[in-house]
């Protein structure tokens, strides 16, 4: 086993009781007692309360019939949901906790339909085999508190390794969103793949043409905001997986000039992503960013070059990410974000006010993502370089500061002009007017007048002072 994961000591089992004894989760297996029900808490829920981790969401199994589950709970629930009904899944709030309960399953015929027909069956090892991962195909059983792991879930745990309950080609080709599922354990849990899993992967990958593009494209989110995508990309290329929904990775593996001290794209890409925080619009950013550099590449003068990778950058992503399905604010967000990463190397050059302004209105609400992202971007090992480029963009932002104040001050006037101080007055033009409105906007900065009859308030005090009138 590759070290980092692997925990030394077994798992507590004591682990599941903040879980089990949940007063909650007690009650409801008390229900299902009395009703001679059997009751079981099942999959991730097991899985993560082994972990030490307790959910607020908990997933259970039952021998008992969708209808009379709803019997069983409704006079206890707080909330029903039925939406799931016909698929065997009854929704409950109680208290903080919201609660699926899952009619067993027996046969699942998947075939080559999307929506696959579902039996009911009353034996959990039948339905645990037909989990996705050991790790996910535990139960523990009401009353009495047993742990049911009959594919050795608790000691792949403890191993940090995805296998799958029964052959891993029979459970891809069931369900070929799983090969997904697989390598986001790897990102989220820090899990590895069997040998076996991983060969599977590479013989089915064709099969995720069945998958809808939501489904893949859930998995792969969570891939990207976990906690080792570099990990998990990785694998999805090794495998070419990546290559069924994101052909533009595997193209980023375009050596470049080492002469000029160019990584691989695609090793600059992946650092990317691993340096940008857990964000999925940043996330995706990072990992597109380059995307328009394959087919950008010109060596000019016998320097590698590639003008308007930007540009053909955010245009490639924009129609990937729609092809996956993502919401329309986050297409368009990672987009831009793309579209301006080169903008700023541009301010060496000097930027008029306008320019600034420009890139104010361009970037907008994204301005500290995309600081994120150029800031990440500097992978250089060139430590001038580095500074280099983080100086720029200390400079701009600055300079957007310094431009942000002048305008807000400029958008700061006393309630009234020069020429109601001089009819206000009876005076023509002269210092006096320039003294008035000066006084004016001290007080106006200082939040004492607001008001055009607080302001004629002030003159007048002020001119009687300085006996102006009368
Ligand atoms: P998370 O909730 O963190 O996304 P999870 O493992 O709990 O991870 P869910 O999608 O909530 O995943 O599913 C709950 C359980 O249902 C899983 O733990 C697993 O036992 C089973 N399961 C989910 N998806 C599949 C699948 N595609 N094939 C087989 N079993 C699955
Ligand atoms: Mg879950």
């Amino acid at each position: 086993m590759t070290g980092g994961y692997t925990i030394e000591q077994p798992l507590n089992i004591d682990n599941l009781i903040p879980t089990y004894k949940h007063p909650v989760v007690q009650e409801l297996g008390r229900l299902f007692e009395k009703a001679g029900k059997r009751l079981y808490l099942v999959g991730g829920t097991v899985r993560d309360a082994l972990l030490g981790q307790f959910h607020e969401d908990l997933d259970f199994a039952t021998d008992a019939r969708p209808g009379e589950a709803v019997e069983i709970i409704k006079p206890w629930a707080d909330n029903l949901w039925l939406v799931g009904v016909r698929f065997g899944t009854v929704g409950l709030s109680k208290g903080h906790l919201k609660i699926e309960i899952t009619t067993l399953r027996s046969e699942v015929y998947r075939g080559k339909t999307r929506h696959p027909e579902v039996k009911f069956g009353t034996d959990i090892y039948y339905d645990l085999s037909r989990r996705d991962f050991t790790i996910n195909a535990m139960a523990l059983e009401f009353p009495k508190g047993q742990l049911i792991d009959p594919f050795n879930g608790q000691s792949d745990l403890v191993n940090r390794m995805i296998r799958t309950p029964l052959s891993p080609e029979q459970s891809f080709s069931d369900d070929p969103l799983r090969m997904m599922r697989a390598i986001r354990f790897v990102s989220t849990m820090g899990m590895h793949l069997s040998p076996e899993v991983e060969e599977a992967i590479i013989k089915y990958k064709g099969e995720l043409a069945r998958v809808s593009s939501e489904r893949i494209r859930d998995e792969f989110s969570k891939i990207l905001i976990g906690r080792e995508p570099t990990k998990a990309l990785r694998l999805l290329l090794s495998t070419s997986l990546s290559d069924k929904f994101v052909p533009e990775l595997s193209k980023l593996k375009i050596t470049q000039d080492p002469d000029f001290h160019h990584k691989d794209v695609l090793e600059h890409t992946l650092l990317v992503v691993e340096r940008v925080e857990r964000d999925l619009v940043l996330r995706l950013a990072a990992l597109f960013h380059d995307v328009g550099k394959p087919d950008t590449k010109e060596i000019i003068e016998g320097k590698v070059t590639f003008y308007n990778h930007d540009t053909l950058g955010a245009y490639i992503t924009r129609k990937r990410l729609r092809a996956l399905k993502y919401p329309k604010t986050i297409v368009e967000d990672v987009a831009k974000l793309i579209y301006l990463h080169m903008r700023v190397y541009t301010y060496r050059m000097g930027w008029t006010d306008k320019a600034v302004r420009k890139y104010i209105r361009d970037t907008g609400d994204l301005r500290a993502k995309l600081n994120a992202l150029i800031r990440a971007d500097c992978t250089t090992k060139n430590p001038r370089k580095m500074r280099q480029s983080l100086r720029v963009l200390d400079e701009l932002e600055e300079r957007i500061i310094q431009l942000e104040e002048i305008e807000e001050t400029a958008k700061i006037r006393p309630p009234i002009d020069g020429h109601e101080v001089m009819k206000y007055l009876g005076i023509g033009q002269g210092p006096l007017v320039g003294e008035a409105l000066h006084l004016l906007l001290e007080a106006k900065l200082a939040g004492e007048i607001e008001t055009k009859e607080e302001a004629f308030e002030l003159i007048d005090r002020w001119a009687k002072e300085k006996g102006i009138k009368g």
